[in-house]
């Protein structure tokens, strides 16, 4: 694979499928022109003005399916290495960000063009690096601190409070409406495009469960109206059964995990249109390799307990028509590697969801659900040529998204970023 260097201009793709992310959309005859950031056509090649294809490069895409690029809606660009939550606490912080600028670059070299960053303290810093080319990345929409109850999901409670509070590190305690409140304001301050709470316990914080409730209505209320006062969603972290429900009655635009999910909650979401992100592929992955790579026995007990019922919650929120977006909740560290991130369509897949719907929710349903619909999502005249070229068919066979060696292009915003 040889790695070109940033090449924008005017690009015809030609002699492939066009998987056009758009509701059962394949074009088998048609062919895709890409001028500077954005798609100017599709179409037959016969209806494509003779003067419109001058001094473009034919890209030749036979056997290929041009598609729009992935997105993974929730990721960490941790720089993480080891699932040993002590080691990672003391690694310092410019190594853990040289990893991240790695992980970048392999998110690339996976397909995917856009990620969500849920919670973190580098992503801030990267998006702007990669925004003036200094390093390759995919386009990052990032959460910056996730905002958590003292003692709640993300604090390390095996280290003094005290430690904790000057770390300045992925999370931000808060506790009350009013430190909620500047918790997010806080956040907004460093550049943060959408805020991360959690509302319940979780798999890797030692001292509670993901049936726990975690933050009271009236905070969940402070962080989503102050949230949305600026124009920005709220992703909240919510496995329980009842933490699931005080977000979404608060507001919320996404629900991370949604491990216990019921028919009722469910349809709340459908009706107020918040999205679940299910993340089966962190629980896949704590429940087949994670103890193999140093994670703590509490929290494999968990992760194996929640990777049970993870499939089902899925199936309850297709069947009531919940939207569902793609997203791992990898860090980085094995086995969760950045570059890996379509298994999570995989799980998908033989969770029930037809190959379409699976690429949907990493295309047009991913787009939607981070609000950026407009720009990106479905390959549609007008739109950013966030493109992917891969070899073979993913609606015949899903696993070609995952094998590296069959992505023969990655274009961002019309820059070619990877082709082989
Ligand atoms: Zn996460």
């Amino acid at each position: 694979m040889k790695d070109t260097p940033e090449v924008r201009g005017s690009f015809l793709f030609k002699g492939g499928k066009i998987l056009t992310g758009k509701p059962g959309e394949v074009l088998p005859d048609s062919v895709l022109l890409v001028e500077e950031q954005r798609i100017v056509f599709i179409g037959r090649e016969d209806e494509l003005k003779i003067e419109k294809r001058e001094g473009a490069r034919i890209v030749p895409v036979e056997g290929c399916t041009v598609m729009p690029g992935l997105i993974d809606c929730h990721v960490h660009l941790w720089g993480a290495r080891t699932l040993d939550y002590l080691h990672r606490a003391l690694v310092p912080d410019e190594l853990n960000m040289i990893r991240a600028v790695k992980d970048c670059e392999s998110l690339i070299e996976a397909g995917f063009t856009t990620v969500r960053e849920a919670g973190g303290n580098k992503s801030i810093h990267l998006r702007k690096a990669i925004e003036e080319g200094t390093i390759k990345g995919p386009r990052i929409l990032s959460a910056h601190r996730a905002i958590c109850i003292t003692g709640g999901h993300y604090d390390l409670h095996f280290l003094p409070l005290d430690y904790v509070k000057g770390m300045k590190g992925i999370f931000r305690l808060a506790d009350g409406a009013d430190d909620c409140r500047k918790a997010v304001r806080e956040q907004l301050r460093e550049g943060a495009d959408f805020i991360k709470i959690c509302t319940t316990g979780g798999v890797m914080s030692q001292r509670n469960h993901p049936n726990e409730v975690q933050f009271s209505p009236e905070e969940i209320s402070a962080i989503v109206g102050e949230s949305h006062d600026h124009g920005r969603k709220v992703a909240s972290h919510a496995q329980g059964r009842n933490g699931i429900a005080n977000a979404v009655k608060g507001g919320v635009d996404t629900i991370e995990h949604g491990t216990y999910v019921d028919e009722e909650i469910c349809d709340e979401m459908e009706k107020r249109g918040i999205y679940l992100i299910p993340t089966l592929s962190i629980m896949h992955k704590i429940a087949t390799e994670a103890g193999n790579y140093g994670m703590s026995p509490w929290a494999l007990g968990k992760g194996a307990e929640l990777n049970k019922v993870a499939v089902k919650a899925l199936n309850i929120a297709r069947k009531r028509g919940v939207r569902i977006a793609c997203g791992t909740d990898f860090s980085g560290a094995p086995p969760m590697r950045h570059g890996d991130n379509a298994l999570e369509l995989i799980l998908m897949v033989q969770a029930g969801m037809s190959p379409y719907d699976a690429i949907s929710s990493a295309t047009k349903v991913a787009a939607e659900a981070l609000g950026i619909e407009e720009q990106i999502g479905t390959l549609e005249q007008g739109k950013c040529a966030d493109i992917l070229v891969v070899d073979g068919d993913p609606l015949k066979d899903i696993s070609v998204l995952q094998n590296k060696s069959r992505i023969r292009m990655v274009m961002k915003e019309g820059r070619v970023l990877l082709e082989s």
